[in-house]
């Protein structure tokens, strides 16, 4: 049993079918990239996987559970299990609270930690895990960089202790020389934490860097799944193969770290 497993699953917003019968599985402590070009659905089978929206069929379990049937604690503890981060964070951190406030919302929201110095020290040691100090607490968003805000996302995330960690396109945003900082970071927590992670690009060079697994998705639909070195090094499906093709330099953050 995977720790996320997700079958045809399938959504259909008016004229658009957005997702149609995708299969999807990620196990404990793997990274699994979703792939594919803009308005292919991937932040669809996010958006299903997080509970913001219900897809019309189709099945979602985590750790053997029924996520779309799930209510009441056992949505609270999903809501826990499971934590996101974003492609902008500038837009989904909010510019009024500190990084005190914004690491330890989830603390406060899960009623974990309700003690206020307690919680400082876990937000601190989050900081610290993320590549930050203990100076950083009372900062506000808008005086961080791109990559600086990513790793106070990814504080965030942790906060409460998850399980899975849903990424959208949350390097796109970065200069090309931030990107590898970032998911290297990923990779660490995943190493550290046991995390399992589903990471969402539009980028395959990337998806290359990060990814044990790889789906591709093409207009709803996945065309074609294997593992990192099956997919980049052999794609089978000729909509792969032009994808790759497209890509100017798929190596480009290679370099910086192996597996
Ligand atoms: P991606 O994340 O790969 O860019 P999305 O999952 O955001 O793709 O979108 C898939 C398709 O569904 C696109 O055609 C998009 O326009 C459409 N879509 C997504 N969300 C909505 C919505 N709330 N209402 C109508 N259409 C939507
Ligand atoms: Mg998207």
């Amino acid at each position: 049993m995977s720790l996320l497993e997700i079958s045809g699953l399938t959504k259909r917003y008016r004229s658009v079918q957005a997702v149609e019968d995708v299969g999807l599985t990620v196990g404990e402590g793997e990274v699994v990239g979703l792939v594919g070009e803009s308005g292919s659905g991937k932040s669809t089978v996010l958006r299903c996987v997080l509970k913001l929206v219900r897809p019309d069929s189709g099945s979602i379990s985590f750790a053997g559970k029924d996520v779309l049937r799930m209510r009441g604690a056992a949505a609270r503890a999903y809501r826990q299990d499971v934590q996101m981060v974003f492609q902008d964070p500038l837009g989904s951190l909010n510019p009024r609270m500190t990084v005190e406030q914004l690491v330890g919302e989830g603390l406060v929201v899960h009623r974990r930690l309700p003690d206020a110095r307690a919680r400082r020290d876990r937000v601190v040691e989050l900081l610290g895990m993320v590549g930050l100090r203990p100076a950083d607490l009372g900062r506000f968003p808008s005086s961080f960089s791109g990559g600086q805000l990513q790793r106070i996302a990814i504080a965030r995330a942790l906060a409460v202790g998850p399980r899975l960690l849903v990424c959208d396109e949350v390097v796109s945003a970065l200069d090309v020389s931030v990107q590898a900082q970032v998911l290297n970071l990923l990779l660490d927590m995943r190493d550290e934490l046991g995390l399992s992670i589903l990471f969402v690009s539009h980028d395959l060079a990337v998806v290359n860097y990060l990814c044990t697994r790889v789906a591709v998705l093409r207009s709803g639909r996945i065309v074609e799944e294997g593992t990192r070195e099956q997919v980049f090094g052999h794609p089978r499906h000729e909509y792969s193969r032009e994808l790759l093709a497209a890509v100017p330099d798929p190596e480009r953050v290679l370099s910086a770290r192996s597996h």
